[in-house]
């Protein structure tokens, strides 16, 4: 089944360094295996500060937006599901599914992968064509806006997490309560943490921390490692999770951990690391793990979280925001300024 060509609106970056813009395009019908998702959420991730700024972002003009929930508006040819009406979310990551990497699970790590609203129009837009394997049912009882932050910084969160492998009873440190922050907290805590300690320097998102089970740990006033180590008995927690992008927060991520512990680091950085390596790792057999982007599977696993109420999204989106070019930069400007809010949403 397919549909005729049909003009729609989307926000767009013609060049790396300009203002989005807004765009009036054509949205082909959908080729074989894909469909054509009508956009009913699309979250602003810091990220596309960054993609904006020209780090990262590629094949321009480009739509930005990697954080997609919709309804099925068409399907192409030999797409048994979903179906046209269905309600969805997009992983980011359209990959060949065939190679050995796509084969074994590891598709983050496919040659020819794309990620959408990075390297291939993404859900800053009415509609948006992905392959049909990248929809991902999304149940009546959560919300478009939730589904759409759940495929990027919940899906990190849950795949840094499984990186750094959390075992129930384990104690974990959290440094960062962004987007990925609220949700690794509530994460961890479902995995069995036997406590959660959450780093930041923003009293809001402290008190946040605090209300969804976490130990607030305010990074302000003093060293936020004698903090937990002083929460911890002098032992250090079993796993850290990095999730700002600083390397001195790296660092102290490191330097929290137990005996045998587990510093997993999800935030994007260009600068180097340092560490004392007898110290800080060889003498505790310390681990620092690499996090990067998540696996579709994965999204099947947070969709059940959240149905089961161990994962809740309801003050993780702090603001809905019109698909407006202006509104949108606004955002991001916010963004590379560490503003105050947690997540926004547009919603076209
Ligand atoms: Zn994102
Ligand atoms: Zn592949």
């Amino acid at each position: 089944m397919t549909t005729a060509p049909q003009t729609y609106r989307a926000v767009r970056l013609a060049a790396p360094g300009r203002p989005l813009h807004d765009a009036v395009l054509e949205m082909p019908a959908p080729a074989p295996g894909e469909i054509v998702v009508r956009v009913q959420a699309a979250g602003i991730c810091h990220s596309d500060a960054h993609y904006r700024s020209g780090v990262g972002s590629t094949n321009h003009p480009l739509t930005l937006g990697h954080e997609v929930a919709g309804v099925v508006a068409a399907v192409g040819a030999g797409v048994a599901m979903p179906r046209v009406g269905d309600r969805v979310c997009l992983h980011y990551l359209v990959t060949c599914g065939e190679c050995g990497d796509c084969r074994a699970g590891r598709e983050q790590f496919c040659t020819t992968g794309q990620m959408i609203g990075k390297d291939r129009d993404g859900g800053f837009a009415e509609l948006i064509r992905v392959p049909a394997r990248n929809a991902r049912p999304l149940p009546e009882a959560i919300p478009f806006e939730h589904g759409a932050i759940m495929m990027c910084s919940s899906a990190t969160a849950l795949h840094a997490l499984r990186k750094a492998r959390v075992h129930p009873g384990d104690t974990v440190a959290v440094f960062g309560i962004g987007g990925l922050g609220v949700s690794a907290v509530q994460l961890a805590r479902a995995l069995g943490a036997a406590a959660v300690y959450a780093v930041d320097l923003n009293p809001a998102k402290l008190a946040m921390a605090g209300r969804l089970g976490a130990v607030p740990i305010d990074a302000g006033p003093g060293d936020p490692v004698q903090a937990i180590r002083d929460a911890t008995r002098g032992r250090g927690v079993d796993v850290a999770l990095e999730l700002i992008g600083s390397t001195r927060v790296m660092e102290q991520a490191v330097l929290s951990l137990a005996p045998l512990g587990r510093a997993a680091l999800a935030g994007l950085t260009q600068e180097r690391l340092s560490i004392a390596p007898y110290r800080d790792l060889l003498g505790r057999e310390a681990e620092i793990i690499g996090v990067s982007d998540h696996l579709i599977t994965e999204i099947g696993e947070l969709i059940q979280f959240v149905e089961r109420g161990e994962l809740e999204l309801g003050e993780a989106v702090t603001q809905f925001v019109p698909l407006d070019a202006g509104s949108i930069n606004g955002v991001l400007d916010g963004l590379e300024a560490f503003g105050d809010g947690v997540r926004r949403v547009i919603r076209p």
